[in-house]
């Protein structure tokens, strides 16, 4: 086994280094941080851009959306990879993992700033023997994302009905914050059809039915035309104690840039400072001595531990918004997960996303948020998204 895959290792690194293309994929670290966290860490000369695609709990790819990676230094196969394979396929390259079965995993992920670092953190849950005694609701194990459906017509007259998810555990009700952005005497962004106010508060409306559905508490942060400061917003989220926080937008194309549409997901990102990483690493029981220099960036990460579990987050729900938008418009477009410092995320304490879900001035756009049918699509887009959110990476988080 061992020997087979350092072969078709040896197979691909011939292969690859007859493109002297990028990126170049420089080294492959596993980094045991504890018991039960390993890092799995490419290290890249430089990538933009990646995605993380779950095959089943076990299994799992990056993709790197450039042709070509080359591998300079051979895999060190250590902990819990098993095996490990390049692939090129269309106009991406994907390295598929598979990890020891003998584990569950809860996987976050973090590209550095600089795109050299790509950490995959896994967290060893439980031993599968472990499991039968102790059965447990099955993972989700659904490819993530797919960026690209062409296929798909408008379907206006659809029944929709949510799917069944597993309920929250017993006793651990998980609270969602939906926050319909502006309201009152602010109305937002001031479209063709409708104003930003109104269309998102329909929007949280639809979402926080289908969110109970599913079993969770939901409260809004206003539930007419009403106009909350945003520090009310994230105040509201934190004495309720919220585990999610959802802001719900629509965004204006400016004079020159009329043609800008579609979807775009946000994330908060601050600049983590000394201090607040050296607490973190005492706090996780681990010296900065033990780690190298990769490691720092895991200790950045550890601190910020709120940001990455919103990028997580913002993912989720990005995909599966457009998943389901496009059920009804095949051209709804995708711009991306992106991070800026959004003031009403600044001070929510639990991984918040905020969402521009449309162009409501942009005339293909403005005609799409018109669709009561569209805007139901995307409040189960963001409400299933949510659902895949907290079964992949909240599970046994669930309590206050
Ligand atoms: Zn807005």
């Amino acid at each position: 086994m061992i020997k087979a895959i350092i072969s078709s290792f040896w197979f691909f690194l011939i292969a690859y280094s007859a493109y002297a293309m990028q990126p170049t994929l420089e080294s492959f670290h596993i980094i045991g941080v504890s018991k039960e966290v390993e890092n799995v860490i490419f290290t890249f000369n430089k990538i933009d851009s990646y995605r993380f695609i779950m095959l089943s709990n076990d299994y799992w790819y990056i993709a790197v959306p450039q042709k070509r990676i080359t591998i300079d230094t051979p895999i060190n196969k250590k902990l819990s990879i098993n095996d490990i394979l390049i692939r090129d396929i269309r106009d991406e390259t994907r390295i598929y993992v598979r990890m020891n079965p003998n584990y569950t995993y809860k996987y976050s992920t973090i590209l550095s700033k600089n795109g050299k670092y790509l950490i995959i953190r896994a967290k060893k849950e439980l031993i599968k023997q472990q499991l039968l005694k102790k059965p447990k609701p099955a993972l989700k194990t659904k490819p993530v994302i797919k960026q690209k459906t062409t296929t798909t017509k408008q379907q206006n007259n659809k029944t929709i009905k949510p799917k069944q998810f597993t309920a929250p555990p017993k006793g651990h009700r998980l609270t969602i914050v939906i926050d319909p952005g502006h309201g009152g005497k602010d109305p937002g962004a001031v479209g063709i059809y409708n104003k930003e106010k109104n269309v998102v508060l329909d929007i949280a409306h639809k979402t926080a039915k289908y969110l109970k559905k599913y079993g969770y508490r939901v409260i809004l942060t206003r539930t007419g035309d009403t106009y909350p400061t945003l520090s009310d917003r994230s105040r509201l989220s934190n004495n309720v104690k919220a585990d999610l926080f959802i802001s719900i937008h629509a965004n204006y194309a400016v004079k020159d840039r009329r043609n800008a549409k579609g979807l775009e997901v946000y994330f908060l990102n601050i600049t983590s400072d000394k201090r607040a990483i050296a607490l973190a690493a005492r706090e996780n029981g681990v010296s900065t001595k033990e780690i190298g220099d990769i490691n720092k960036i895991v200790l950045s990460l550890i601190q910020s531990a709120k940001i990455e579990k919103s990028k997580i987050l913002a993912l989720d729900v990005y995909n599966s918004m457009l998943k389901e938008g496009r059920k009804i418009y095949s051209h709804y477009k995708g711009r991306g997960v992106k991070q800026a410092p959004f003031y009403v995320l600044v001070d929510t304490r639990c991984p918040s996303i905020l969402i521009e879900t449309a162009f409501i001035n942009n005339r293909q756009d403005a005609r799409k948020l018109k669709s009561a049918t569209f805007r139901q699509h995307l409040a189960i887009g963001i409400a299933r998204g949510i659902e895949q959110y907290i079964n992949l990476h909240l599970k046994n988080k669930i309590s206050h």
